[in-house]
């Protein structure tokens, strides 16, 4: 049977997930719990519902979303909707009758098929840039059966294939299920302090750090690394200079910096994420300078 996977986006002609125009998928489902997360709507495995407040005018609505919903989650307070994700079971109804999109259910399963299918249309442009197609999330390698059989068909069409993962995956199964279909990786490392790690991400960074060392071994791909800069999280002194030890004992000379973007804060509301880090600026030239440099000397 085709099995399937909950995808909460799928982004065509992108150019920064790997060489080439590419189709980057985006696997719902993720391990880690970073209190930074770009992608909150890629945390949870199955549905999210989407409440924009700016697009709910109550006073102009016959408030179908309060009819459709049998869980009692959607209610009228002052005038305004409130909406208790408590109570909510993401069987999506409401979303299906909000007419102004206040209310969307994000992500959508698919079939192995109905995936490739949807990616391979573009197939001539990927040819023609030697671009290809990068699995993301969320953690993609949550769904290794799955993403097995889709990088196997990605393969016997000659379409080149890349994931991005956080590092959080059984290194038996990666290797036997994935390795063999790909062309390329992406390698996040967040933290190199373990107690750091399990405070800012709910987890400790050893498996992490292990399947990077073991993949650095064995891997006849490229592994690109990528070191996210949060401020005042990644982007310490220390944490970058810890990392660049930890690289070059591995013998992986070059890594790329990923800095931080806060417009991910406007998605807190959105889906109701609960964090404290609420850093609300870009990084300078300077400041990302500084953490180049910072590796370096290490
Ligand atoms: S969420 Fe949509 S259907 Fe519900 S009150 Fe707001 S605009 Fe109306
Ligand atoms: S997804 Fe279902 S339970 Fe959640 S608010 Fe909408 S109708 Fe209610």
């Amino acid at each position: 049977m085709d099995s399937k996977a909950y995808i909460f986006d799928i982004k065509r002609n992108t150019s920064e997930d790997g060489p080439g125009i590419r189709t980057t998928v985006f696997f719902k489902g993720c391990p880690l719990r970073c209190s930074w997360c770009q992608n909150p709507e890629g945390i949870a495995s199955g549905p999210s519902l989407s409440f924009r407040a700016e697009l709910c005018h109550p006073d102009d609505c016959e408030l179908p979303c309060i009819k459709a919903c049998k869980a009692k989650a959607l209610t009228l307070q002052d005038r305004q909707l409130r909406f208790d994700r408590e109570r909510c079971d993401q069987c999506g109804r409401c979303a299906t009758v909000c007419s102004r999109h206040a209310l969307e259910q994000v992500g959508l399963w698919l079939g192995v098929d109905e995936l490739f299918y949807r990616v391979a249309i573009d197939k001539p442009f990927f040819d023609a840039t030697g671009g290809g197609v990068t699995a993301s999330g969320g953690e993609c390698t949550m769904q290794m059966n799955f993403l097995h059989e889709f990088f196997k068909k990605l393969k016997a069409t000659g379409i080149h294939t890349a994931i991005e993962t956080n590092g959080m995956f059984n290194f038996g199964r990666f290797s036997r299920l994935l390795l063999p279909w790909l062309d390329l990786i992406y390698f996040d490392l967040k933290l190199i302090d373990e107690a750091a790690s399990i405070l800012h991400t709910g987890h400790s960074n050893r498996p992490i750090l292990d399947n990077l060392r073991r993949l650095a071994e064995i891997a006849k791909i490229p592994v690109e690394v990528r070191i996210p800069l949060i401020p005042g999280i990644t982007a310490t002194e220390a944490n970058l200079q810890g990392l660049a030890v930890f690289l070059r004992d591995l013998g992986i000379k070059q890594v790329n910096v990923l800095p931080y973007n806060p417009l991910w804060l406007d998605k807190l509301q959105r889906f109701g994420v609960d964090t404290e880090y609420r850093h609300d600026a870009f990084m300078s030239d300077a400041q990302i300078k500084h953490c180049i440099e910072s590796m370096q000397n290490a």
